[in-house]
C-alpha cells in the first residue's frame, strides 16, 4: 500500500548510512510499490555536488547494496529522477534558502539526521529557523543517542526546544528486524506462552548477540563507546524489554513504549561481579582489538557479559543473563526462554531430566525452536530425552519470506506513515543510559581490565564462571 506523498531530506547524503543503508533501503520500498507518485529524496550534506553526481553516487551505491533483479534495474532510472541534492552547511547559512525551495507543500516532510550527534542541535534550530517545519513534519535521529545519561538529556533537552516528542523518531534499527516485532508477536499473539512467561515457570532467561566482526573502520567510535555503550545500553536493553514487558493494553506507540519503560524502570543495578568484560585478543581469525586501535594499552571492551534482574512482580527471582561481542565464534541474535524443571518426577531421578527451553532466533536463520520432552526410543524401559520442534521461518512461509526486509526499509516507511511504535521515547533512552552509567562509571573507578579472549571463541572464560557460579550455563552461540 502506497504512503502518503512525502518529501524526505537525509542530511549526510553522502555518508556512509545513508549511502549504504538508507537510500538502498528506501530505494527497495520503491521497487515494492510502496511509494505515491511524486515522492522525492534530497540529499543535503557538506560537498559541492551536483545533483547529477549525486545520483551518480547513489547510483552505485545501489549496486553494490542492494540486489537487483532485472525489473528493479529497469526501475533504478525512474528512482533516481525522484532524487535530488543540494549542498549545505549545518552550521552556517550555505544552502537552506536553495532547500527551502525544493520542498513542496502540504506533504510529509521528514528530516533525518544521518550525521554526528552534534549536528542534532544545528540542525534542528536551522529547520525552524528557515520555516521548513510544519505538523506534517518529523526528524529521525541515529544512534548513539548520547553518551551517557548527562549527554542524552542535554540532546533530548535540544531536539525538544523544536520539536514535540510526537515528531521526533530515535532510530534503533534492531526494532526494525523482521524477527524481533516476531518476538511480540509470539509472545501476545499465543494462548500457549504467556501464562508461563514469569519466574514462577521461567528458570532464566539468555540474551546473546554475538558477532564476527571486529570495529575496522570505526576505531574513534568505538574506542570512546565499547560494548556497553554500543550493543548493551540499546539493542540488548531493546530486546530485553521485548521480553520482559507486561502485554500493552494495543499495539500502539504509547502503549508499547510505557511497558518497555517500565521494564527498564524496575532492573536493580548490576552488581560487580555480575559483569564480565572482555576484549577479544590476536589469533588466527586476525589481529587483536590493541593491535588496531591507536593505543595499544585500550581498556575498552569489546565484549560484556552481565547478569541482571528484573525487580517487578512478574520476573523476581529470575535472573536475565545478557551477553555481546565482536570477533566471536559465529555470527547469532538469540533469546533463550529457560524453563524450570517439572517439580516432580514420575519415572523417577534415573529416567534423567529435561527442562523445556524455547530458542527464538532472530539472526541467521530465523526462528524457533522448542525443547520438549520425550521417551526415548527402543525397548530399555523409560529413559527420556528432550528433542526439538524447530520451526525456520524461511521454510515455514516459503521462499518469498526467505529474504526479510531489511530493518530500514520498515523503520524509514514508518517515519512516513507517521507511526513511532519501532522507535524509542526520549525517557526510554534517559532510563537505558541511568541504568548503564553506574556500571562504565564502576569499571572506571576500579581501574578495571577487560579480560582478553581469543578471536573466534565464545568469550572470555569468566562468562562461563558467571553462569556456573549460578549452576547454569550458557547455550551454544552457532
Ligand atoms: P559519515 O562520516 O560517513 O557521513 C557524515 C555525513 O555528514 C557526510 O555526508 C557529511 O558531508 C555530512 N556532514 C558533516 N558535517 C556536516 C555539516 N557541517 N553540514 C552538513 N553536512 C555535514 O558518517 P556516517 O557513518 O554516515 O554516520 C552518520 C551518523 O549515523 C552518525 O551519527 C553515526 O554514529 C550514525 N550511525 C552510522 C552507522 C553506519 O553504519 N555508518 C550505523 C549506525 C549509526
Amino acid at each position: 500500500i502506497p504512503v502518503d506523498p512525502f518529501d524526505l531530506v537525509i542530511f549526510g547524503g553522502t555518508g556512509d548510512l545513508a549511502q549504504r543503508k538508507i537510500l538502498p533501503a528506501l530505494f527497495r520500498r520503491y521497487c515494492a510499490g510502496q511509494w505515491p507518485e511524486d515522492a522525492q529524496i534530497i540529499g543535503a550534506a557538506r560537498g559541492d555536488h551536483t545533483p547529477d553526481e549525486f545520483r551518480k553516487m547513489t547510483a552505485e551505491s545501489l549496486r553494490q547494496n542492494a540486489p537487483m533483479r532485472a525489473q528493479d534495474v529497469d526501475a533504478l532510472n525512474g528512482f533516481l529522477q525522484r532524487v535530488d541534492y543540494v549542498s549545505l552547511d549545518a552550521l552556517s547559512a550555505e544552502g537552506w534558502q536553495s532547500l527551502a525551495k525544493k520542498l513542496k507543500e502540504n506533504r510529509v516532510r521528514a528530516f533525518y539526521f544521518s550525521v554526528g550527534p552534534s549536528l542534532f542541535g544545528p540542525l534542528a534550530e536551522r529547520i525552524r529557523l528557515h520555516d521548513m517545519a510544519s505538523e506534517h513534519t518529523r526528524i529521525v535521529v541515529e544512534k548513539p543517542f548520547g553518551h551517557d545519561l548527562g549527554s542524552a538529556r542535554a540532546l533530548n533537552a535540544t531536539l525538544a526546544a523544536h520539536f514535540d516528542e510526537g515528531q521526533i523518531y530515535r532510530i534503533d534499527h534492531y526494532l526494525g528486524k523482521e524477527t524481533v516485532q516476531n518476538l511480540m508477536a509470539v509472545r501476545f499473539g499465543n494462548m500457549l506462552f504467556e501464562p508461563l512467561w514469569n519466574s514462577q515457570y521461567v528458570d532464566h532467561i539468555q540474551i546473546t548477540v554475538a558477532e564476527t566482526v571486529g570495529i575496522d573502520g570505526r576505531e574513534d567510535y568505538y574506542e570512546r563507546a565499547g560494548a556497553m555503550r554500543d550493543m548493551v545500553q540499546n539493542h540488548l536493553m531493546q530486546l530485553l524489554c521485548l521480553i520482559a514487558m507486561e502485554p500493552p493494553a494495543k499495539f500502539d506507540p504509547d502503549a508499547v513504549r510505557d511497558e518497555k519503560l517500565k521494564v527498564i524502570r524496575a532492573l536493580d543495578p548490576v552488581e560487580p561481579h555480575h559483569i564480565v568484560r572482555g576484549q577479544f585478543a590476536a589469533g588466527p581469525e586476525g589481529p587483536g582489538y590493541r593491535d588496531v586501535v591507536s593505543n595499544p594499552r585500550s581498556t575498552t571492551e569489546s565484549y560484556v557479559a552481565l547478569r541482571a534482574h528484573v525487580s517487578n512482580w512478574r520476573w523476581a527471582g529470575t535472573p536475565f543473563y545478557l551477553r555481546t561481542g565482536k570477533r566471536l565464534v559465529a555470527r547469532s541474535s538469540v533469546i533463550n526462554v529457560m524453563f524450570k524443571d517439572a517439580p516432580h518426577s514420575i519415572f523417577g531421578e534415573e529416567a534423567g531430566r529435561h527442562a523445556n527451553a524455547l530458542s527464538i532466533r532472530l539472526q541467521p536463520n530465523e526462528g524457533i525452536t522448542l525443547k520438549v520432552t520425550i521417551k526415548e526410543p527402543g525397548p530399555g524401559g523409560m529413559r527420556l530425552i528432550d528433542v526439538p520442534l524447530d520451526m525456520s521461518f524461511a521454510e515455514a512461509l516459503g521462499p518469498e519470506n526467505q529474504d526479510p526486509p531489511d530493518a530500514y526499509e520498515r523503520l524509514v516507511m514508518d517515519v512516513i506513515r507517521g507511526n513511532q511504535t519501532l522507535f524509542m521515547r526520549g525517557d526510554e533512552v534517559e532510563a537505558a543510559w541511568a541504568w548503564t552509567d553506574p556500571v562504565i562509571a564502576g569499571w572506571q573507578a576500579r581501574g578495571d581490565v577487560p579480560k582478553p579472549y581469543d578471536s573466534g571463541s565464545t568469550g572470555p572464560g569468566d562468562a562461563e564462571l558467571l553462569m556456573k557460579r549460578d549452576g547454569r550455563r550458557w547455550q551454544g552461540i552457532k
